[in-house]
């Protein structure tokens, strides 16, 4: 496994690589998730190349960039472990040279839910994503449905600059209680750790509604407000019940019928926010107000 930091070794690095190269970029700290996605590429593509960069922009002023978990050497052996060919581990002055000013704005869909509360989020993450594609030029790049408006920003960001880059999603990877796995989970105490579930039994218990013919988007949003307002130790910072490309709210003036439909949530457990969504498959999420 050869690594790079510099823009020049990774052009040299890159002249060798076989075709087609899958890029999986992330944060480091790595956990089962990641490894889903470099285990995906390893399957599709010749050459799997992964980015380790803890990229400032897409953290906001009171984030947790500092404090933000760091094993460099653990994620290096996870990915030769793993089978990655090229790691590239940028620093900040690298990816952010010296009087840095041209950003990727993704305008519409980072307008909504983590968009709206974080903002300048998304325009650190297409740009830093957009430098990532720039200095590696993958064939593919894979991401995870953990992250599902992240993967509706990339997805515009490359139809709009013409990345001739395939998008591809992996399913989000859990604990066995269902909490969606994330190196932000390092934060909790037990008992947060124990309270973090919540997320996904909100999410649950909408999505067995939904089976059992649910399709009112209001009345799914508030089973899942419910069941994290029933946990002390949780307080909800939004629920979503949205169109899974436009991110539009369903029941707010959208069509009236819908392919499908993404629940997403944001939650603080004690000082730690975290993130989670599935995905509603059927036709029956109607919007209640026409
Ligand atoms: P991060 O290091 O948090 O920026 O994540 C890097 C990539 O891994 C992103 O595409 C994430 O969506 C993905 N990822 C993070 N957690 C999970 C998970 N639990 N299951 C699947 N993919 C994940």
């Amino acid at each position: 496994m050869q690594i790079v930091t510099t823009l020049a070794e990774l052009a040299t690095a890159r002249e060798a690589l076989a075709a087609p190269v899958g890029l999986v970029p992330t944060m480091g700290y790595l956990h089962k998730g990641h490894l889903s996605l470099v285990r995906r590429a390893r399957d599709e593509c010749a050459t799997v190349a992964a980015s380790i960069f803890v990229n400032p922009t897409q953290f906001g002023p009171s984030e947790d960039l500092s404090s933000y978990p760091r094993n460099l050497d653990g994620d290096l052996g996870a990915f030769e472990a793993a089978g990655v060919d090229l790691v590239w581990t940028p620093t900040p002055e690298v990816m952010y040279p010296p009087g840095f000013q041209t950003w990727v704005t993704v305008e519409e869909v980072t307008k909504r839910l983590e968009g709206e509360r974080r903002p300048g989020h998304f325009r650190g993450v297409a740009t830093v994503v957009a430098k990532l594609f720039n200095g590696v030029r993958p064939q593919r790049a894979y991401f995870g449905q953990k992250d599902a408006q992240q993967v509706v920003v990339i997805r515009q960001m490359a139809r709009d600059l013409s990345y001739p880059i395939e998008i591809v999603v992996c399913p989000t990877v859990r604990e066995a209680d269902g909490l969606a796995m994330s190196s932000r989970n390092a934060y909790l105490s037990p008992q947060e750790r124990e309270a973090a579930t919540v997320l996904y039994r909100g999410l649950a218990a909408a999505r067995a509604a939904f089976d059992a013919g649910e399709c009112d988007a209001e009345k799914l949003r508030q089973i899942v407000a419910d069941r994290v307002a029933g946990e002390p130790l949780a307080r909800l910072d939004y629920v979503s019940c949205a169109h899974p490309d436009t991110l539009e709210e369903l029941g707010r003036g959208s069509p009236t019928r819908f392919s499908g439909a993404l629940l997403s949530l944001a939650a603080w457990v004690g000082n730690t926010r975290l993130i989670d969504n599935v995905v509603l498959e059927e036709e029956r999420v109607r919007d209640p107000r026409p």
